[in-house]
């Protein structure tokens, strides 16, 4: 099966994203657990947790198809030692409010070395700090999204997911989201047809479908390796709509969640259809 749908709002409570989702016909969906701009939030009430859950039930989302965002704050590959504390104590913080909502799965930035260290010693910091995450939890699977590599932003390669992967103690609970985006302006071709199949096919030998526990679909403004992150709808940027063809028709994208954070929310809906009618 493919689980499609967006990154939808949850403003007013969590307990709203799952009928955003369902309104513009999502059979998948993102959100962040707490204003992903600031550090400290208040604890989900008993209220919101239960609304949340009677309603991903009442609309058909299991945990499979929910794939919770972390703030952009959080910087788990820190060279700085306070800063990378704060990070670590919100980042658990997130992973527990996944538990509590009874979902399985957190999606995440890997990190910065900020030009302070090399990309290895701030690869490992990220390590630690999903170690230590995974200690004080008890089932949530840390998802390590890829990522463009604006600036010194680490996880553009997917030599250093595996980097990663490879110090993380209990490798049931690590896993890889391919934004498609990322991957094209990092330097992956998914335009070309050869292109892709090969993007995968590197992506099952260096790390492996196993790990693969959600999906960013993104069209972009900028071209292949030009390391510049910005989004663009489905069919109006440089991939183009074949890529998401391709990703409809292979079950290597089966069962997890398939997300849009495509810029214009107004299109969703009809980029949702035009999918479901791809598959
Ligand atoms: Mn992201
Ligand atoms: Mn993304
Ligand atoms: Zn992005």
């Amino acid at each position: 099966m493919k689980y499609i749908g967006a990154h939808v709002s949850a403003s007013g409570g969590v307990e709203n994203a799952p009928v955003n989702a369902h309104a513009i016909g999502a059979t998948a969906f993102a959100l962040f657990t707490k204003n992903q701009r600031q550090w400290i939030a208040p604890p989900l009430t008993r209220q919101s947790i239960d609304l949340f859950k009677s309603r991903c039930v009442e609309f058909g989302y299991k945990s499979s198809m929910i794939l919770p965002h972390d703030s952009y704050l959080i910087n788990l590959g820190s060279p700085d030692s306070d800063s990378l504390q704060k990070s670590r104590d919100t980042f658990i913080d997130e992973m527990k409010r996944c538990e509590q909502l009874g979902l399985d799965r957190l999606n995440f930035h890997p990190g910065s070395h900020l030009g302070k260290i090399s990309e290895e010693e701030s690869m490992k910091l990220i390590a630690e700090s999903i170690n230590i995450a995974l200690q004080e939890t008890s089932s949530v699977i840390a998802v390590i999204e890829n990522t463009s590599g604006q600036g010194s932003n680490l996880g553009f390669k997917f030599e250093h997911l595996k980097y990663i992967i490879d110090l993380v103690h209990d490798k049931a609970r690590v896993g890889i989201c391919i934004d498609t985006c990322h991957a094209f302006t990092a330097g992956y071709d998914l335009q070309s047809k050869e292109g892709f199949s090969k993007t995968f096919s590197d992506f099952e030998r260096i790390v492996g479908f196993k790990y693969l526990k959600g999906m960013h679909l993104n069209d972009t403004k900028k071209g292949l390796g030009s390391r510049v992150d910005r989004h663009e709808s489905l069919g109006d940027g440089m991939l183009g709509i074949n890529t998401f063809r391709w990703i409809m028709s292979d079950t290597r994208f089966d069962n997890i969640p398939l997300i849009l954070e495509t810029p214009d929310e107004s299109k969703w809906e009809k980029e949702i259809t035009f999918l479901k009618s791809i598959i």
